[in-house]
């Protein structure tokens, strides 16, 4: 029985359709590529391997404090390592947020295809999601600006967002900044930021460095390939760091996150190396896509490609699991008409490829 007559949950609690992450097997299939969670197909760094595996003899003990990690990653990006907060993934970040600023009667704001986290964590504290409208699958200020109200507390923006794979510059989140309302708080999920060309940045380190009602969160699951340990962090002004350490459990990183993060943060090459990769298949694989006749293929700056296919979506799907390869629906995103691919290895990229061609012709 899924529900009680009298032992019932806060409102809002049932309107929650559970997340579901991406498939990862197909029955009777063994050749079986994932790209429905836009993981790094290269794995982690194999120094964060080989500490992950020196943590095995301490397992019985505590995690140690955050510092070493905060450390690291406020000396690679020049920020300051006391206002870094670190959570199981970013999604606890994204859940703590909304446990902390937002509640019954208060608006989260985000844009109409945000990444879906954020409407189920202000589902799950009570709050209400509403969402603006977005021209050409991209964020459209005017329109988040628009919506913006007296009960707006927190306004979440992905940057490059999930799953379009869009993005705005650095003078678009500035104007977002400016005009936020006095009670709200800008969350710039950076969870794709490692993949940008230096030249992309959209300044979201800076600005939430400089002013006091930005924050930014990351996470170790895409480029460092570490989304089995759940780690993330967030960097932002002071106060918000010192409410976020309020609300997160006292142990809400695991010991071997933290250790095999630091090894991870340490090993740039393999960022720059997976960093890279990415790009030349990504875009290599996006020109054979949107080669193909009834596709189209939206320009990404992150680990997958948002692929338009119309009424011939869930046969593509078909045709991709037929061949072992594993896309991700997105019609929870109000999507139904495309699919999400994430950027495999290169053997991967031609099998889709591949596929994708022999589709055209059916
Ligand atoms: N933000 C965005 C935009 C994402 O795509 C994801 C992962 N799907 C997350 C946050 C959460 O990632 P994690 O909790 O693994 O850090």
């Amino acid at each position: 029985m899924s529900a009680h007559p009298t032992i019932t949950p806060r409102p809002g609690i049932m309107d929650i359709a559970p997340y579901v992450g991406g498939a990862s097997t197909i029955d009777g299939a063994n050749d079986v590529v994932k790209l429905s969670a836009n993981e790094n197909p290269f794995g982690p760094s194999p120094a964060a391997i080989d500490a992950y595996r020196a943590m095995a003899d301490t397992l019985g003990e505590y995690p140690e404090s955050h510092v070493d990690l905060s450390k690291a990653l406020a000396a690679l990006h020049g920020i300051s390592a006391d206002a870094i907060v670190l959570g199981a993934g970013s999604d606890e970040l994204i859940a703590m947020l909304c446990k902390a600023y937002a509640g019954p009667g208060d608006e989260v704001l985000y844009s109409a295809h945000g990444f879906l986290m954020y409407k189920l964590s202000a589902l799950a504290v009570g709050a209400t999601p509403v969402t603006a409208p977005e021209v050409d699958l991209t964020l459209d200020p005017d329109a988040l600006i628009g919506a913006m109200t007296e009960r707006t507390r927190l306004v979440f923006v992905a940057n490059p967002n999930n799953p379009t794979g869009t993005m705005v510059g650095r003078a678009v989140l500035e104007r977002i900044a400016d005009a936020l309302p006095p009670q709200a708080l800008l969350v710039l999920d950076s969870a794709y930021a490692e993949y940008l060309r230096p030249e992309e940045d959209d300044g979201a380190l800076a600005l939430a460095g400089t002013r006091d009602n930005v924050v930014t969160t990351r996470t170790f699951s895409k480029i460092y390939g570490l989304a089995a340990l759940r780690l993330g962090w967030c960097f932002g002004p002071r106060h918000v760091a010192d409410v976020l350490h309020r609300v997160r459990g006292p142990f809400n990183v695991t010991a071997p996150a933290l250790i095999a993060g630091l090894a991870a943060v340490r090993d740039q090459d393999h960022v720059e190396t997976s960093r890279i990769t990415n790009e030349v298949w990504r875009d290599w694989l996006a020109r054979e896509i949107g080669g193909v006749p009834g596709l189209s293929v939206l320009p990404s700056r992150a680990n997958f490609l948002l692929v338009h296919a119309g009424d011939r979506v869930a046969a593509l799907d078909a045709h991709l699991k037929s061949r072992g390869l594993i896309a991700r629906r997105v019609d929870g995103y109000g999507l139904p008409e495309h699919l999400r691919i994430s950027i495999g290895d290169p053997a991967a990229c031609r099998r889709v490829a591949e596929a994708v061609a022999h589709f055209g012709t059916t």
